[in-house]
């Protein structure tokens, strides 16, 4: 096991995985920009080394900063968090020729999954159905000839991509001509990678995602999926399990071939397949993600398992230690992201000084974020403030204890969208469990806000 791991990461992640660094009894050293000096994971670090400004470019993501920040406080191992630096084969490659462990998959195989594009076809050789597609874009004419061969709706979507960036709909041939330049230098400011592909837009689909764990001795085992259908322009805000969307054979034959193709693949680590399933129960792959992931809690409510620690052994070369019939899910968990933002006003990002920060309880109730009382939001970095999770051993009663701790949760100060997660819980469709990825888009969210405004 490691003796000290460098969290190279900030806001309730960073907390999170002190927190599981400290339950193996590893030392933890807190890596936080200028921006972040205050921030709660370095106040509750024992260590806690500054990085850098609070440009990302020049602290979180400048890999020089980190390997000496990792050396000069004696660590032997960088966690990436999620975000960042945590799929950069480049990094984790520079981790290793610095003698240190990158806590994630080798560069190997992060190399081996890091085009979205190339990873479709690889998980389609070993089985896995996927959503009808294009190869790499060469130029305009190749991207018109193969949306005309899928038949349109098509998404432009960039291959390095993540976090919906540069992902484009287009519905005819006029909207590609105008969409396909600007998806392209999107794509290239943000993964410094213009590459493209195409995929059949499914227009009604549930997003339902199955965790896998693999060891570098092949045992693999996952740990069931999460529905995260409630989503805001693509962009998970609402995540269950188990899905109600499938029935219980549905649901294990997913995880099974999901877990099956992905070792066969040559996959190591914790990582997340993700798939759109249409109303038949039809499940279609779309990409899959290398690191841990922000919902990775709900997995934790319903299996008992600590999934931060098991990462960080697996990356020890530790192995699992557990049997996929020592995994049982019991029960349903719900996360809601609570994040800075102005649902009534096009959900602009929110900064500023919380005041009062009041945090729900009771069973199955847990609050994971970096907040406290007098705690200046930075405006650098993305608006997530945490995550309430609920647990119950029923759906219904999962839905009434997260609109009961919604209640409780107090964030003076800042505006949240906390109402926004009580007006979902109160929709019809919700409750039916019947959400697609496409619901707040269509219908906007207008009608939840005025539902959800106190
Ligand atoms: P990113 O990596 O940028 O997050 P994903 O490929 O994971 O992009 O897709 C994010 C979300 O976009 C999905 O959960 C879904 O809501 C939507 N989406 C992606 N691909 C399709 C598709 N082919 N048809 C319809 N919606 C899609």
């Amino acid at each position: 096991m490691f003796n000290k791991v460098l969290i190279a990461n900030r806001g309730e992640i960073a907390v999170r995985i002190l927190r599981a660094c400290r339950t193996l009894g590893i030392g933890a050293v807190v890596a936080y920009s200028e921006a972040d000096r205050d921030s709660l994971a370095a106040q509750i670090a024992d260590e806690a080394i500054c990085i850098g400004p609070a440009d990302a470019r020049r602290s979180y993501l400048c890999a020089p900063a980190l390997i000496s920040a990792a050396m000069v406080t004696g660590c032997d191992a960088i966690h990436p968090g999620y975000g960042f630096l945590s799929e950069d084969e480049g990094f984790a490659d520079v981790v290793r020729a610095h003698d240190l462990a990158f806590i994630g998959p080798s560069a190997e195989v992060l190399e081996r999954f890091a085009s979205k594009e190339a990873t479709r076809r690889l998980l389609a050789a070993h089985g896995l159905r996927t959503v009808p597609g294009s190869a790499m874009l060469r130029d305009e004419a190749h991207a018109l000839a193969e949306a005309e061969r899928i038949g349109y709706p098509v998404l432009i979507k960039p291959s390095g991509g993540g976090g919906g960036k540069g992902m484009r709909l287009v519905r005819n041939a006029q909207e590609l001509e105008s969409t396909f330049k600007v998806s392209r230098s999107e794509a290239k400011a943000a993964f410094g990678d213009d590459s493209l592909y195409l995929e059949k837009f499914l227009e009604e689909n549930r997003h339902i995602e199955i965790q896998v764990a693999v060891d570098r001795f092949g045992n693999a085992v996952h740990m069931f999926e999460r529905d995260c259908s409630v989503q805001r322009r693509h962009q998970k805000i609402i995540e269950e399990t188990p899905t109600p969307a499938l029935n219980e054979a549905q649901r294990l034959d997913l995880a099974e071939c999901a877990l099956k193709a992905v070792t066969a693949a040559g996959y190591e680590n914790l990582g997340t397949l993700e798939f759109l399933v249409d109303n038949k129960g039809d499940a279609y792959f779309i990409e899959i993600n290398c690191r841990i992931q922000v919902e990775h809690a709900i997995t934790e409510m319903v299996t008992g398992i600590d999934m931060v620690a098991l990462q960080i052994k697996i990356a020890a070369g530790e192995p699992l230690g557990i049997a996929q019939s020592d995994i049982v899910a019991t029960g349903h968990a719900i996360e809601f992201r609570i994040l800075a933002e102005d649902p009534a006003k096009d959900f602009r990002p929110q900064a500023g000084l919380v005041g009062a920060y009041l945090t729900p309880g009771g069973p199955g109730v847990r609050m994971d974020s970096h907040l406290y009382p007098g705690y200046e939001i930075p405006t650098y970095y993305d608006s997530l403030l945490g995550k309430l999770c609920v647990w119950a051993p029923d759906r219904a009663t999962a839905i009434a204890r997260g609109d009961a701790a919604l209640r409780e949760l107090l964030v003076d100060g800042v505006t949240t969208n906390i109402e926004l997660h009580r007006a979902i819980l109160a929709n019809q469709v919700f409750l039916d469990g019947k959400v697609t990825t496409s619901l707040l888009d269509r219908v906007g969210s207008a009608p939840f806000v005025a539902a959800g405004s106190r």
